[in-house]
C-alpha cells in the first residue's frame, strides 16, 4: 500500500457525533459527584474523539495527554507498547480515552501503569473495539462502536500518518 488506498466508509460522521453525545451524557451522570476528574487522551489516535467527547461532558475536568505506541507505520502490532507522558493522578477520578481496543495489550499496559499511581477511580472509554481478537481481557466502561476485524482509519485514526483528518470512520481497501 503506497498512498493509493481506497477508503470505504464504515461509520458516518453523523453516527459518530450522535454516539459521542450519548457517551457524554452517560459519563456526565457517572462523574456528576466528583470535582476531581481528569480526562486522559491517549495520543495520537484519540485526539479527535477526545476533543468532541469533552464538549459533551458537563462535569468540570482537567484534560491531559499521554502517548502510547505499538504500531509504528505498519498494520501489524509490534507486541510492545511504549507509554510516554507523566500526570499526577493520585486521588483523581480518571477517564482514559482510547481510539481502538484490539488485542487489549495497549489499554492493559496503561491500566497497569495508572493503577500503581492510586487514582480514586479509573474508567476506560474507547471509540472502537474489535471483539474478535482480544488477548488481554479489559473492561471497557464506555464504548462507541464494535467493529469487525478490519484495518480502520479516520476520525483521528491513521494509516502511516494519513487519514486522521477524516470526519468519518472507514476501512482501507
Ligand atoms: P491493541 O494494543 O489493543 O492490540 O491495539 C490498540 C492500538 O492499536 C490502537 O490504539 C491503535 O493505535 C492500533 N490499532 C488497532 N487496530 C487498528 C486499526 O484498525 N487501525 C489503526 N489505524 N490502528 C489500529
Ligand atoms: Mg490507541
Ligand atoms: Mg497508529
Amino acid at each position: 500500500m503506497t498512498g493509493k488506498e481506497t477508503i470505504v466508509e464504515l461509520i458516518s460522521a453523523e453516527k459518530i457525533q450522535q454516539r459521542v453525545r450519548e457517551l457524554g451524557t452517560l459519563i456526565t451522570s457517572d462523574f456528576a459527584k466528583t470535582n476531581k476528574m481528569i480526562v486522559i487522551c491517549v495520543l495520537k489516535g484519540a485526539f479527535m474523539f477526545t476533543a468532541d467527547l469533552v464538549r459533551s461532558i458537563e462535569v468540570p475536568c482537567h484534560i491531559e495527554f499521554i502517548r502510547a505506541s505499538s504500531y509504528g507505520s505498519s498494520i501489524q502490532s509490534s507486541g510492545k507498547v511504549c507509554i510516554t507522558g507523566t500526570i499526577d493522578i493520585e486521588g483523581y477520578d480518571i477517564l482514559v480515552v482510547e481510539d481502538i481496543i484490539d488485542t487489549g495489550l495497549t489499554i492493559s499496559r496503561i491500566n497497569e501503569e495508572f493503577r500503581k499511581c492510586n487514582p480514586a477511580s479509573l474508567k476506560i472509554c474507547s471509540l472502537l473495539e474489535k471483539p474478535a481478537v482480544r488477548k488481554h481481557p479489559v473492561t471497557i466502561d464506555y464504548l462507541g462502536f464494535s467493529v469487525p476485524n478490519r484495518f480502520v482509519v479516520g476520525y483521528g485514526i491513521d494509516y502511516a500518518g494519513k487519514y486522521r483528518q477524516l470526519p468519518f470512520l472507514g476501512t482501507l481497501k
